[in-house]
C-alpha cells in the first residue's frame, strides 16, 4: 500500500530533522499544506512518543524562542527585531 504523504512526514520526522521549506520542496507542496500536515500528525503521534520543535536562535542578538507551539517560521526575533531568523526544524522523537 502507497504510504499517504502524512505518513511519509512522519516516517521522516522519525529518523531526522527538518524545516518547514525541506518537507515542502520534498513534497512539492506549499508551506501551509506542510503546517497543516504537522497540525494533523501532532495531534495523531501516538505517545510517548511525540512531534518536537526546535526552535531558531537569533544570530543577531541570542535570543532563543521557547516553547514554540506553532508551526509557521517566526518571522521577526522578538528582542531585537532581526528577520532574518534560522528556520525552525521539526522532529518525532
Ligand atoms: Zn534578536
Amino acid at each position: 500500500m502507497e504510504l499517504t504523504r502524512r505518513q511519509e512526514i512522519m516516517a521522516m520526522l522519525r529518523v531526522g530533522e527538518w524545516t518547514l521549506d525541506e518537507l515542502a520542496k520534498n513534497f512539492v507542496v506549499s508551506r501551509k499544506t506542510i503546517i497543516d500536515d504537522l497540525e494533523h500528525i501532532a495531534l495523531s503521534v501516538a505517545r510517548p512518543s511525540r512531534l518536537l520543535i526546535h526552535p531558531p536562535t537569533c544570530d543577531h542578538c541570542g535570543y532563543r524562542f521557547k516553547d514554540r507551539a506553532r508551526f509557521g517560521d517566526p518571522s521577526r526575533c522578538p528582542r531585537c527585531k532581526n528577520e532574518h531568523l534560522g528556520p525552525q526544524r521539526f522532529q518525532i522523537v
